[in-house]
């Protein structure tokens, strides 16, 4: 179980993707300072996927982001990728660290870091890892706290998929919601900015991330964003930041008169799920008898015509009632899956 602790004023933090110049950093500073941002971000150290991109300022530009806490009383935060990030980022008095989405992939990395920010207590935030894979994501938290990190949150910026066209990096929304699960009390902050990969369809993505319940937004604004040395297409000018805000629907907590209106239909949408599991374990428990046939007659487990024609009715049948025709694809092959998966096993136990 990892213990975790909140991180104070995360629930907007804005800056460029990468800090380029002193004036750069410091004009667009000022004016998200204006805005009631409350923590600046900026890459210092820049991880790019291909050589000869322009890979960060480095250390000078620490001097540029301790300027911005002296001048608008903003805190910052930078992303750290080893040992001597860390090092530098804690001279120079970083408010808050985070560990980029290639990190987050590579356990050594995310260890060497975990090792030298041991006996310090600074808030860590932890992008998920590039690809799509929830135990890596949960092991950099273990990392963190095993060197005895207790303020930790996780940042969502979305996965790499190579069919992925809509997004730069697809949300799979159903990811951090089981982290949540599974990291009780963690805080979860959304990046519509790597997920949207276009500056206009932030807003758009980070209005589904406050659908989502999330904890806070972690956008990348940039003065000049066509100008920007990384990338420059997803980018808000401090004018668009501004009027996104204004426009994005923030949510309340239920009170008791919603949760009065919306009890019976949560009683009966507990009552349907009730029904389907009943219903799947009576669908398993068919299956296992189908499959016991098989087994004592010499039949293949799967029999590939049933199975396409079945998913081919269910398909159309769920059309029909209005759903959505790759949901039922899916459900069902997952259902079929598990179908397989019993009878394989019960053969194993003959
Ligand atoms: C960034 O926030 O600029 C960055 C490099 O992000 P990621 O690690 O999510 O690609
Ligand atoms: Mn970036």
């Amino acid at each position: 179980m990892i213990e975790t602790e909140k991180i104070e004023n995360c629930s907007l933090i804005a800056g460029p993707c990468s800090a380029e110049s002193r004036t750069q950093v410091l004009e667009c500073a000022v004016s998200l300072a204006k805005q009631g941002v409350k923590v600046f971000r900026a890459g210092v150290w820049k991880p790019r996927t291909r050589p000869g991109n322009f890979e960060g300022a480095g250390e000078p530009a620490l001097e540029w982001l301790k300027e911005v806490k002296t001048q608008t009383g903003m805190k910052v935060t930078t992303e750290v990728a080893n040992a001597r990030h860390v090092e530098a980022a804690l001279k120079a008095g970083i408010d808050i660290l985070w560990i980029g989405a290639r990190t987050t992939t590579s356990p050594f990395a995310v260890q060497e870091v975990a090792d030298a920010l041991r006996g310090t207590d600074i808030p860590v935030l932890v992008k998920n890892p590039i690809n799509a894979e929830l135990e890596l994501w949960i092991g950099a938290f273990e990392r963190l706290a095993g060197a005895g990190i207790k303020r930790m949150a996780a940042i969502h910026r979305g996965f790499s998929s190579y069919y992925e066209r809509v997004y730069r990096y697809s949300p799979e929304w159903q990811i951090p919601i089981e982290l949540r699960r599974r990291i009780p009390g963690l805080q979860v902050i959304c990046d519509p900015s790597h997920m949207a990969g276009r500056s206009e369809m932030v807003p758009h993505l980070a209005q589904m991330a406050l659908d989502m319940k999330t904890d806070g937004l972690f956008i990348e604004v940039h003065p000049n964003p066509s100008q920007a040395l990384s990338d420059n297409m997803q980018q808000l000018t401090p004018a668009q930041f501004s009027d996104m805000m204004g426009k994005l629907v923030f949510h309340r907590e239920p009170e008791p008169a919603d949760i009065k209106f919306m009890e019976p239909y949560r009683s009966r949408l507990s009552d349907i799920d009730l029904q389907l599991i009943q219903d799947l374990a009576d669908r398993f428990h068919v299956t296992g008898s189908i499959g016991e046939y098989k087994n004592l007659h010499n039949l293949a487990i799967l029999q590939p015509e049933r199975y396409n024609a079945i998913s081919d009715i269910l398909t159309q049948k769920g059309k029909e009632l209005g759903l959505d025709e790759d949901f039922i694809r899916l459900l069902f092959e997952t259902i079929h899956a598990e179908s397989i998966r019993c009878q394989i096993n019960k053969k194993n136990t003959i």
